[in-house]
C-alpha cells in the first residue's frame, strides 16, 4: 500500500513574508489529512522559515533543486549537505530546469545519486514535449529520462517519480487521467526492469501538469498514480487543501 503524496512546487514565487502567510493558511485547514503525505517546496530563501512553521505538523519540506557537489566554488548553487538537515525531499530534473538551465539526463542522474547519498528523497521529474507527444514519442522520451536518471543507482523505495508532460505544465491543459496512468504504469514497468518488481510496486509515481481542485479526482482514482506534483494551484491555500482533501477521501475508498 503506497502512501499518497501531494507536493506543492512554488517555483520562483513568494517573498519570505508571503511564504509564511501561505504556509499558515494551508496549515489552518489540514485537519483530518494524515493519511496523505504533504510536502511544500518553497524557494531556497524560505526553507529555514518554513521548516520552523512546519515543526510538529504532518507536512514535510522539499527543495526545488540542488547541485551534486558537496561544497566548493560553485557560485549560486546549493548543495545536498546544506539541504540534508532541512528537507525531506528534493525536486530533481524539473522540465523548467531542463529547458531554461540546460540540465541533461547525465546531470540529473548525478543529482539523484547525491540526493540518495544524503538521505534526501528525490522527486525525479520526467515528461515529453508537445512535439514529442504529437509524434507518439512519449514512451521513448520517458524511457530514456527514467533509465538515464537512475543509471548506476541501486533499488530505492524512497524514489518518487513525477510524470509531468511539458505541454501540461502551467498551461491549464492537463493530461487525462487515463493518459497519465498509462505513462505512470509504463514508468513502473521501467523501474521493475531496472531494479525489481517489489521496489517498482513500492515507489510513488505522481502526475503533474495543471492539477487543480477541479481535476485532481481524475488522476487520484487511477491505480498507478499515487498523488500529484502541483505548481500554480499550490500557491493558493484553498486550492492546495482541496487537492489534499480529495486525495484523502478518494484514496481511502480504493
Ligand atoms: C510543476 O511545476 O511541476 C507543475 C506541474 O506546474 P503546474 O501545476 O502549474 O502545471
Amino acid at each position: 500500500m503506497r502512501e499518497p503524496l501531494i507536493a506543492g512546487n512554488w517555483k520562483m514565487n513568494t517573498t519570505m513574508n508571503e511564504a509564511k502567510n501561505l504556509v499558515q493558511a494551508i496549515l489552518n485547514q489540514l485537519d483530518g489529512t494524515d493519511s496523505v503525505e504533504k510536502v511544500l517546496c518553497p524557494p531556497f530563501i524560505s526553507l529555514a522559515n518554513v521548516k520552523e512553521l512546519l515543526k510538529g505538523t504532518s507536512v514535510g519540506l522539499g527543495a526545488q533543486n540542488m547541485y551534486f557537489e558537496d561544497k566548493g566554488a560553485y557560485t549560486g548553487e546549493i548543495s545536498p549537505v546544506m539541504l540534508k538537515d532541512l528537507c525531506d525531499f528534493v525536486i530533481i530534473g524539473h522540465s523548467e530546469r531542463r529547458q531554461y538551465f540546460f540540465e541533461t539526463d547525465a546531470l540529473v542522474n548525478k543529482k539523484v545519486k547525491k540526493a540518495f547519498e544524503y538521505g534526501l528523497k528525490p522527486i525525479l521529474c520526467v515528461g515529453e514535449s508537445l512535439e514529442d507527444n504529437e509524434a507518439a514519442r512519449t514512451e521513448q522520451v520517458v524511457t530514456t529520462q527514467v533509465t538515464a536518471g537512475l543509471a548506476g543507482i541501486g533499488s530505492k523505495s524512497q524514489l518518487v517519480v513525477a510524470y509531468e508532460p511539458i505541454w501540461a505544465i502551467g498551461t491549464g491543459k492537463a493530461a487525462t487521467g487515463k493518459q497519465a496512468n498509462a505513462t505512470a504504469n509504463m514508468i513502473r514497468r521501467i523501474v521493475a526492469g531496472l531494479w525489481d518488481m517489489e521496489t517498482a510496486e513500492s515507489i510513488r509515481i505522481l502526475y503533474g501538469g495543471s492539477v487543480t481542485g477541479d481535476n485532481i479526482a481524475e488522476f487520484i482514482i487511477e491505480p498507478d498514480i499515487d498523488g500529484a506534483l502541483v505548481g500554480g494551484a499550490s500557491l493558493k491555500a484553498n486550492e492546495f487543501v482541496s487537492i489534499v482533501k480529495q486525495t484523502v477521501s478518494l484514496k481511502s475508498t480504493q
